[in-house]
């Protein structure tokens, strides 16, 4: 059994040769066609399931392309339009993380975002970006 999966994994490693494979726009595109087929259910959304097909064919067809440039173009588009969302989910999720032992604040004048540890005091923080001194009590 052992060698059966072995030997499928290098077959299917042999076929991936020269395709592109899964990137974030194609597990999103994954993802989202799953959300759409659970709405599908829903007895005036069924139309929705068509659109997850077309969501799960094109994903399928990224990930299995041998048009390695075209497949790059698309991914850096979507990772360009999503940088804003992309990244105020992973300030929130290092907020979380760092709860107990960070306070984290924007800069006043420049907006940028400071992380200073918890349990100082009052302190001074220089913003490293426009270099302006804020006191802050942490
Ligand atoms: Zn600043």
């Amino acid at each position: 059994m052992r060698g059966f999966f072995a030997r499928a994994n290098a077959a299917l490693g042999r076929w991936m040769y020269g395709r592109y494979g899964a990137d974030e726009l194609s597990k999103f595109l994954t993802w989202t066609s799953m959300a759409l087929l659970l709405l599908s259910c829903v007895r005036v959304l069924w139309w929705m399931y068509f659109l997850a097909l077309a969501l799960i064919i094109w994903s399928t067809v990224r990930t299995f392309s041998r048009n390695i440039p075209r497949r790059q173009r698309e991914r850096a588009a979507y990772l360009r339009m999503t940088a804003k969302p992309r990244a105020a989910w992973a300030l929130q999720r290092n907020k979380h993380r760092d709860r107990r032992t960070h306070c984290y604040f924007k800069c006043k004048q420049c907006r940028a975002v400071l992380r200073v540890p918890k349990h100082k005091g009052t302190i001074d923080v220089t913003c490293p970006r426009c270099h302006c001194v804020t006191v802050k009590k942490t």
